[in-house]
This record gives C-alpha cells, sequence and structure tokens, in this order.
C-alpha cells in the first residue's frame, strides 16, 4: 500500500491519475458559488447556466436551502425505509399536490425513477395479463430519447454512444418517432404495456413533444390498456414555468419520473403513480436503502419552498418567452451559426450549424458555463431564480462570441 501523500497535488493531477475517464470534463475546476454564479480556483467568475445540468433549481447556496440542509443534518440525516420519517411523508404528500392524488417512490436518481417506471409497467402488464408474467410487457419508447445508464433507462435509450458495448440489452423496447402517433400506434401489439416518452427530450437536444402529440399517446394508452410514463427527469419541478412540462399540454399520465431539480442539488429522484397503478408495487417488490432520507427530503421539501413561496415558476413563465425571444433573435442576426432556438421556459436549446464544442468554450472565456446536448445544440439551463438582467447577460454573451466569430 502506497501511503497517503503528504504533498498537496493540483486537483487536475488528482483527476488525471485516480478519477476514471468516462467524462468528457471541461477544464474548469469549480470551488464556490453563490445564486447564478459559480469560480473557479483562480478566482474567475461565471454566469453558470448548467445548474449542473438542471439539478440546482434554486442556484448555488440558497439561504432558506442552506438552513434546512444544516438544521436537518444536525438533527436526523438517515434511517432507512425500515422507518417512517416525518419529512418523506410531507414530500410525497407536496408532490401529488401537483401531481394529483396518488402515491410516490423515493430513490436517488433519474435513471433509478426511470427503473421504477420500467418494473413498473412490467407489473401492469403481469396483472393485465391475469398474474401470467412476461406475455405483456413492452414498453414504446421515442427515438433521440434519454432515460438514463441503468440497464433499463440505457435499453430504453436507442443511441449506440450510450448502447455500445453493453449488449445484450434489456429485451422488450421499441422505439417510435418523437411527435408521430401513427409511429407509436404501429408497434402497439398484444404484449405492450407501456408508453414511455420525456416531455422535452432534453440530451436529445431540447426536443419538446407537442400537445397533439401527448394527447393521441393518451387516447392510444386508453384504447389499448397501456400505462402512460412520463420522464420529467430534466423538464420537470418547475423548470418550463409550470411544475411539470406535461401540464401544458394538459394530458393526464399514469406515472412520472422525476428528480434532477427536486432536491435543489441535493441526490433525489421519485416517481409519482396514479390509481389504479398505485398499488403494483408491494412490500418485497421494489426498494432502495437510501430513498427519501430525512436529509435529501429536508433538502426537497425547501427547494418546493422557496419554488412555492418565492413565485419562481410565475417567474419562469414570465421571463422565459422574452428570452427565448432575444435568443431567437440572434439567430436573425447570425443565420450561418444559429439555425434555431427551442424550448420552454428556462430549458433551452440553441440549434448550431456546427459543432458545440468550440462555441462552449468561447462562451466560457467570455464568462458564461452551458451545456452541449443532442446534435450541434447549446443547452440554456438557468437556475429558476435567474433575473431578467441574468437572463439578458446571456443573450449579451452569446451576441459577442457570434459577433466574434463571425
Ligand atoms: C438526466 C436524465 C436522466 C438520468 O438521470 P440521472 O440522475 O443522471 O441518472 C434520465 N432522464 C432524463 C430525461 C434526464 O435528463
Amino acid at each position: 500500500m502506497n501511503e497517503p501523500s503528504l504533498v498537496r497535488t493540483s486537483t487536475a493531477d488528482l483527476y488525471d491519475a485516480h478519477v476514471m475517464r468516462n467524462y468528457a470534463r471541461s477544464a474548469l475546476t469549480l470551488v464556490r458559488g453563490e445564486g447564478c454564479r459559480v469560480w473557479d480556483d483562480t478566482g474567475a467568475c461565471y454566469l453558470d447556466f448548467t445548474s449542473g445540468i438542471a439539478v440546482n433549481a434554486l442556484g448555488h447556496s440558497h439561504p432558506r436551502w442552506v438552513a434546512a440542509v444544516q438544521r436537518q443534518a444536525a438533527e436526523l440525516v438517515h434511517v432507512s425505509n425500515l422507518f417512517r420519517n416525518p419529512n418523506q411523508g410531507e414530500l410525497a404528500r407536496r408532490i401529488t399536490c401537483h401531481a394529483g392524488p396518488g402515491r410516490v417512490f423515493f430513490c436517488n436518481s433519474g435513471a433509478e425513477a426511470n427503473e421504477g417506471l420500467i418494473k413498473l409497467a412490467r407489473l401492469h402488464g403481469r396483472r393485465r395479463s391475469g398474474g401470467e408474467e412476461g406475455k405483456r410487457f413492452k414498453v414504446i419508447c421515442a427515438r433521440n430519447a434519454f432515460h438514463g445508464r441503468t440497464f433499463g433507462g440505457m435499453s430504453a435509450t436507442p443511441q449506440e454512444k450510450i448502447q455500445g458495448g453493453f449488449r445484450p440489452l434489456v429485451p422488450g423496447f421499441a422505439f417510435g418517432e418523437l411527435n408521430d402517433v401513427a409511429s407509436f400506434a404501429a408497434l402497439v401489439d398484444d404484449t405492450t404495456a407501456a408508453i414511455f416518452v420525456e416531455t422535452i427530450q432534453g440530451e436529445g437536444g431540447v426536443m419538446p413533444c407537442t400537445p397533439e402529440f401527448l394527447l393521441g399517446l393518451r387516447r392510444l394508452c386508453d384504447e389499448h390498456g397501456l400505462m402512460l410514463l412520463l420522464d420529467e427527469v430534466q423538464c420537470g419541478i418547475g423548470r418550463t414555468g409550470r411544475f411539470y412540462a406535461y401540464q401544458h399540454a394538459g394530458v393526464e399520465p399514469d406515472a412520472v419520473g422525476m428528480a434532477k431539480g427536486l432536491g435543489g442539488g441535493f441526490p433525489i429522484g421519485a416517481i409519482w403513480v396514479r390509481e389504479p397503478y398505485a398499488d403494483l408495487f408491494q412490500p418485497g417488490n421494489h426498494g432502495t436503502t437510501f430513498g427519501g432520507t430525512p436529509l435529501a427530503c429536508a433538502a426537497a421539501l425547501a427547494t418546493l419552498d422557496a419554488i412555492e413561496q418565492e413565485r419562481l415558476m410565475e417567474h419562469v413563465a414570465a421571463a422565459g418567452g422574452p428570452w427565448i425571444e432575444a435568443l431567437r433573435g440572434l439567430a436573425r442576426e447570425f443565420p450561418a451559426h444559429v439555425s434555431a432556438v427551442r424550448g420552454q421556459g428556462f430549458m433551452v436549446g440553441v440549434q448550431m450549424t456546427g459543432e458545440t464544442g468550440p462555441w462552449l468554450t468561447r462562451l466560457r472565456e467570455r464568462g458564461l458555463l452551458a451545456v452541449a446536448s443532442g446534435h450541434n445544440v447549446i443547452r440554456f439551463l438557468p437556475p429558476l431564480n435567474a433575473t431578467a438582467a441574468e437572463l439578458a447577460r446571456s443573450v449579451e454573451i452569446l451576441r459577442e462570441t457570434l459577433r466574434a466569430a463571425a
């Protein structure tokens, strides 16, 4: 065994030597954050429109969130699901206030939430087959989807860069074309249990489902006794100006997966399930040690409190439109570089005509952090409390960057 070194090595060197190489990481080492801003280890400050990939709903170090986490950490952190804890019950209630009557299961990530939805589809299929297993199991997803890196989520994610090397995958997935109900209908047969889509594809390049498509899937599910499952891991929790993005369309799903923004930076995921599906999970057939700890739920409750009391959904709805319009103005000003702007609220994709890597570097050099997505898309995911001035600043920085490249 090597002795732990007493010499303080640079963070970059530590990563080079000891951290797995599975991410294409930016060169920045971030050390501190406040609201919309983060600082790196050289003291440089950035406007953070990544929000840790749609996670930091309240930005960095929101005082209410910090106080709630500190208080809960000093009181009770983890008890497992061998016991009840007050925060989990209250958070489940709060989620049903937004999603409607039903029940909630807590987990720790988006992939794990989706894994729960896929397992739920299998149980629904078994129940519909009179208790016989393996007859009705197929889940129809969308091309270009992203549902996570577990075997279930990955099998629902039809992209070579994600599936390659890991076959054989979980059987029982089929893929229709986004916003084309007929392509989904053509895949429905006696083995189908559910339809499962992201309300707005996030990793796929900010590709929204149209309301007609979602309502069409709902009708298809009703006709064939299928569950409609929605992945709101990225677009949920106020990001589009409604608590769930599907609420803009007026569609009623049977179950919803959520995670990223829910804990305001603390890892927590959940699925909400309505009757008559809420009792499919029974004692023993699903679970997770860390699901719904007092600490995770305190972080989520503080996040929901802030979203509600600071009226952040109203803010996102009001500020998102003009911001997206301003970005569309850049598409008109620089058609050689920007071909479209998509999204809703604070989930926006700027479709570039070429590779995003160099653009993200130039934006970073001018003090703006954004995320690559899909095919040549720059994704902006500001915290829900980003001000109109901060949104305007992002447009300014993008304009300067485009102008410098023109
Ligand atoms: C991020 C994401 C996931 C996976 O979530 P993890 O927490 O990374 O496991 C699944 N679905 C969607 C839509 C996502 O954006």
